[in-house]
C-alpha cells in the first residue's frame, strides 16, 4: 500500500478502513475515489436490518427485493468511468439506493439517473438532497427508453443485467463514449466499452452478478 492510502486508511472511520484495505488490496488506487467511498455513510443506502454490514464485501438489499452491489464492483466501475470517460454527462440507469449516484455526481458535472421502481426513486432523490448533492436529475421510468430529451451522453453505466444493451441507450452516447453495463452471458460480467463510429472496443470486463435490467416501471 502506498503511503498516501495506508494514511487514507488510518484516517478512514473503523468501519470503513477495512474496506478501503480490501479495496487497495484489489488494486483499486483512485484516491479521491477511495477518500470519497470512505466518507460516504454506505450504512444509510442500505436496509436498515443489514447496515451492521454496509462495509462488508457483500451485495446487501436495498428494498424492493433489489440490491447494492459490494464495494469492489462499485469502486471498479466507477474506477473504470475515471480512467476513461469525459467527466462531463452521465447517464445511469438503475438509480436503487443513490449510493452509485452520489459517487458519479462528486466526478462529473452533471448525471442523469433513471429508476422504474417509484419507492426507490423517491427515496434515493430525498437521500441526495438532504446530502446537498444537487448536480443529478431523476427520472422515475423505464431505461430502456434512454433519457426523454435527446441530450448526447459522455458515459452511461447501466447497473442491472440484460442479454444486450438497448438501442435506445446506445443512440444516446456520444462518439467515444464510455458504456460500462453488465451482460447476462455464460459467464454473467460487467464490461466497459468505447463507442467508435459504429464499433465497440471493449476496453475491461470482469465477472459479476447484477439484478436484472427489466421492462416498463412500477407505481408504488
Ligand atoms: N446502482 C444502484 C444499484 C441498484 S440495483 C445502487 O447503487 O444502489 C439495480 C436497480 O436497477 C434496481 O433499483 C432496479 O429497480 C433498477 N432497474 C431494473 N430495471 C430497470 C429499468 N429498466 N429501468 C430503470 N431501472 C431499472
Amino acid at each position: 500500500m502506498s503511503i498516501v492510502l495506508d494514511d487514507l486508511v488510518k484516517r478512514s472511520s473503523p468501519r470503513s478502513s477495512q474496506m478501503l484495505e480490501h479495496l487497495v488490496s484489489e488494486g483499486v488506487s483512485h484516491k479521491e475515489l477511495l477518500q470519497l467511498m470512505a466518507c460516504l455513510p454506505r450504512h444509510e443506502f442500505v436496509e436498515p436490518a443489514f447496515s451492521h454490514l454496509a462495509y462488508s464485501p457483500t451485495p446487501l438489499p436495498i428494498g424492493r427485493n433489489q440490491t447494492i452491489s459490494q464495494p469492489l464492483t462499485v469502486a471498479k466501475m466507477t474506477s473504470w468511468l475515471l480512467q476513461y470517460a469525459r467527466l462531463g454527462r452521465v447517464l445511469e440507469i438503475g438509480t436503487g439506493s443513490g449510493y452509485q449516484t452520489c459517487l458519479l455526481a462528486h466526478f462529473f458535472n452533471k448525471v442523469h439517473t433513471i429508476e422504474r421502481q417509484q419507492s426507490l426513486y423517491v427515496q434515493a432523490q430525498q437521500r441526495l438532497r438532504e446530502m446537498q448533492v444537487n448536480n443529478v436529475e431523476f427520472l422515475h421510468g423505464d431505461g430502456h427508453l434512454g433519457w426523454p430529451q435527446k441530450v448526447q451522453m459522455d458515459a452511461i453505466i447501466v447497473t442491472a443485467m440484460a442479454s444486450k444493451v438497448p438501442s435506445a441507450l446506445t443512440d444516446m452516447l456520444k462518439e467515444d463514449g464510455i458504456l460500462i453495463m453488465p451482460i447476462a452471458d455464460e459467464v454473467p460480467s460487467i464490461g466497459c466499452w468505447r463507442r467508435v463510429g459504429d464499433k465497440w472496443k471493449r476496453l475491461e470486463s470482469s465477472p459479476a452478478q447484477f439484478v436484472p435490467l427489466l421492462e416498463g416501471k412500477v407505481d408504488a
